[in-house]
């Protein structure tokens, strides 16, 4: 029989492994990948126990992470030097390490038996490479069981495993980085809706004061003053409505919103809100069309909410349709749905954007160069305030020919 001996894996081992790295793979804990690749190495290469030693990203030192059972505290990211010790030396050499007889060897620290209170004679340790190979750790393999020694074998098998192992923690890294990433972003985003919800409602109770001063100083002022305080009148009504849409954003916060579903009729509802912002498409010289029918169109909605997406709309419409243009509004039954569209022969919107209009503060024209007013909060209100109401939203548009916006509620 030829003894020469060359290392293979055998086909249990290799059944195993395809195992272990199908489990690698579904695994996007750190915590759980450690605990697997611990026992998967003890098992494979038959010893009393495994550890994983991991080279921290920022300072290259080697933390220890894992050991088979309980992990003892004062062992947890104990620091273990790249000079002088065994796990150190594999990551330098990034080469597998055979120690037999670990008492005799200098870079040997007994700290770690006595913490866990074992006895370790041989080990062998290989180190742990990422997707990109480089080297992230050290898988070590401890006491051989029955006393026999490492073979060649052992080295191939445990070397896969770490390699199988290092990408897959690399993976898993990754994904709980972007976890937390993801969950200061919320933080962050819930800080911004705290301060926006504050703010706006501070800024209301000095600005009712004026509203309330101006209003009276107006009535007695002569001609002159007076048209002086109207200009103060216009412009604090027009902070008003800024500040009501600050205030209103909170209906996008989810979760903050009670509907208060109660049976109204939509046709009312539109003329209602068309009589009560008459103004200023009067102002603009624009002709307003409703299109619906004599009898009422019941459905069941939130009345204070159901208006404010429709003025909401309307006033777009209003906004961003020129002098003399004009608006229709109209409403139907359709199938189980009641539609109602508000159209104008405004401005339009590019077909790319038709979708993006409806996100948190996007507006059309960048702001430098703006010339109508707003936030970009009314459509993301009516868009949030549609849906809880398990309807939809979209548009339809032609740049310098007009828009169509539809709501669908059940
Ligand atoms: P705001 O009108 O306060 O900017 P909205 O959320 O109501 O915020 O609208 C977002 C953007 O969508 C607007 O800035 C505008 O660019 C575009 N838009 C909305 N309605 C119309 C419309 N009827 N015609 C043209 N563009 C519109």
């Amino acid at each position: 029989m030829d003894d020469s001996f060359s290392p293979a894996i055998g086909p249990q081992r290799l059944a195993r492994m395809l195992e272990i790295s199908r489990q690698l793979n579904s695994t996007t804990s750190v915590d759980e990948l450690l605990k697997l690749i611990i026992s998967e190495a003890a098992t494979l290469i038959g010893t009393e126990s495994a550890s994983i030693l991991l080279l921290d990203p920022h300072t290259r030192e080697l933390r220890f992470k894992a050991i088979s059972g309980e992990m003892p505290p004062q062992l947890n990211n104990m620091l273990v030097p790249l000079e002088g010790s065994i796990a150190g030396k594999i990551i330098l050499t990034n080469e597998p390490l055979i120690v037999e007889d670990v008492k005799s060897n200098p870079g040997w620290n007994p700290q770690v038996d006595s913490a866990i209170n074992f006895q370790t004679s041989g080990i062998l340790g290989v180190p742990m490479h990422d997707a990109a190979g480089e080297p992230v750790g050290v898988l070590e393999a401890l006491n051989k069981l029955d006393g026999q020694k490492f073979g060649e074998d052992d080295v191939l098998v445990l070397s896969t495993l770490a390699d199988l192992a290092g990408a897959a923690i690399g993976k898993a890294q990754l994904f709980e980085e972007l976890q937390k990433a993801y969950q200061k972003l919320n933080e962050l985003d819930r800080l911004k809706s705290d301060f926006i919800a504050l703010a706006s409602h501070e800024l209301r109770t000095p600005l009712s004061v004026i509203l309330g001063y101006v209003s009276f100083l107006r009535e007695e002022a002569d001609e002159e003053t007076g048209e002086h305080l109207d200009q103060v009148l216009k412009a604090a009504v027009r902070l008003r409505s800024l500040i009501q849409d600050m205030i209103n954003l909170r209906y996008v916060e989810a979760g903050q919103t009670n509907l208060n579903l109660r049976e109204l009729d939509v046709a009312k509802l539109i003329r209602h809100v068309v009589h009560d912002r008459d103004e200023t498409a009067v102002a603009k010289q624009q002709t307003v069309h409703l299109h619906l029918p004599p009898q009422p169109l019941p459905i069941r909605a939130d009345e204070e909410m159901l208006e404010l997406m429709l003025s909401n709309l309307y006033s777009n419409a209003v906004k961003f349709t020129p002098e003399g243009g004009r608006i229709d509004i109209g409403a139907a039954k359709r199938g189980t749905e009641t539609w109602i569209y508000v159209r104008d022969s405004g401005v339009g919107i590019p077909q790319d954007q038709l979708e993006r209009i409806f996100d948190k503060f996007y507006q059309v024209e960048p702001h430098i160069r703006r010339r109508y007013e707003g936030m970009g909060i009314g459509l993301t209100i009516v868009k949030e305030l549609a849906q809880l109401h398990g309807g939809r939203i979209w548009a339809k548009s032609e740049p310098e020919k007009g828009s169509e916006f539809f709501i669908a509620l059940p």
